[in-house]
């Protein structure tokens, strides 16, 4: 069976509340409270970019979601053609007619970046891909900007590694406008760091600037590291704990995945939504978790025939509980 389409809605365009109708639109620099879907739950997935960047903004419209993340460029190569100028042009067209807020569109770092890493020339790669990285969100018009921490690889301490992948985001702030760096926690395979909030923690410490800070959750990673989401209340106790050891105000998205692994397997396995270890409890506490309300929640699980993106989403939010 063919995928369904999703009919085309037209969204209501910017207006800027001449009548004082706060409830619809929010004022410039407010996050948007309530998207098309009526909620102030913002589900999308992460989307290619093949054939123009522009593209990612209708492809995340036609699976329904409400927010999206994507790469900035390939993923195999260290240094990039410099991003082109008309086609940053379209992704702000097609963002701002689509209204879609910047806070609710999570770049994902490059994967060949190590800005933990104790080879002198890999930091220094990485680093040099950070800033640039950087200043392709702000020619984007985004804010946010996703990344994995690091990897010791086993031969510095975690300590040390953390000082590394602080020292290149201080480096990146200075050398790039406002743009947020956000971690992700990690499932704490092999010599990744961040699978521990207080390692999160720890790098924010060393961060000057922390307003320009914040924090991914991957529901997968934080799974495989140990939070069992599955338990009764699994979902809140992660967020006590995460409010308790790094701040809730440093939140600022969600990566939905179910785990192929079983909890604290240590494993970077993503499954679709309801297909692995986590199951449908635990995401149905997640999008009716009023502590995740105005964040992008993005899926990044493999798809299978008939349980694309497009289904997943749907799926998800019909868990959301409309009488609340
Ligand atoms: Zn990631
Ligand atoms: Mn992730
Ligand atoms: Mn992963």
């Amino acid at each position: 069976m063919a995928p369904k389409k999703r009919e085309t809605r037209k969204r209501k365009t910017e207006d800027p509340g001449e009548d004082g109708d706060t409830e619809k639109e929010p004022r410039s620099g407010e996050v948007r409270r309530r998207n098309i879907r009526g909620c102030s739950k913002y589900i999308g997935a992460h989307v290619g970019i093949q054939g123009g960047i522009w593209k990612a903004v209708d492809s995340c419209v036609a699976m329904g979601g409400t927010s999206f993340a994507l790469f900035l460029g390939s993923q195999r190569s260290w240094k990039r053609p410099a991003l082109d100028s008309s086609a940053a042009d379209k992704f702000r067209e097609q963002c701002s007619l689509h209204t879609f807020d910047p806070a609710h569109i999570l770049p994902h770092g490059s994967y060949l970046m190590n800005c933990g890493s104790p080879k002198e020339d890999v930091f220094e790669k990485s680093q040099a891909l950070l800033v640039d990285e950087l200043s392709r969100c702000s020619r984007l018009g985004l804010t946010l900007y996703n990344f994995h921490p690091g990897s010791s690889l086993g031969t510095i301490t975690t300590e040390e590694c953390t000082e590394k992948i602080a020292t290149a985001i201080n480096h990146a702030h200075q050398q790039t406008p406002a743009v947020v760096t956000v971690l992700e926690n990690m499932s704490g395979q092999g010599s990744t760091v961040g699978g521990k909030f207080s390692e999160l923690k720890a790098i924010i410490d060393k961060v000057r600037d922390q307003s320009r800070m914040g924090v991914c959750l991957d529901t997968c990673h934080a799974f495989a590291a140990g939070y069992d989401l599955t338990a009764e209340g699994g979902v809140k106790a992660m967020l006590d704990e995460f409010d308790q050891q790094v701040g809730l105000k440093y939140l600022k998205a969600i990566h939905l995945n179910d785990s192929k692994g079983k909890v604290g397997c240590n494993l970077d396995r993503h499954e679709d939504i309801g297909k692995g270890h986590i199951g449908i409890p635990a995401f149905r506490d997640i999008v009716n978790e009023p502590r995740l309300d105005n964040i992008p929640l993005i899926l990044e699980t493999p798809g299978r025939p008939g349980f694309e993106y497009a289904e997943q989403i749907e799926l998800l939010y019909s868990l959301f509980d409309k009488k609340k």
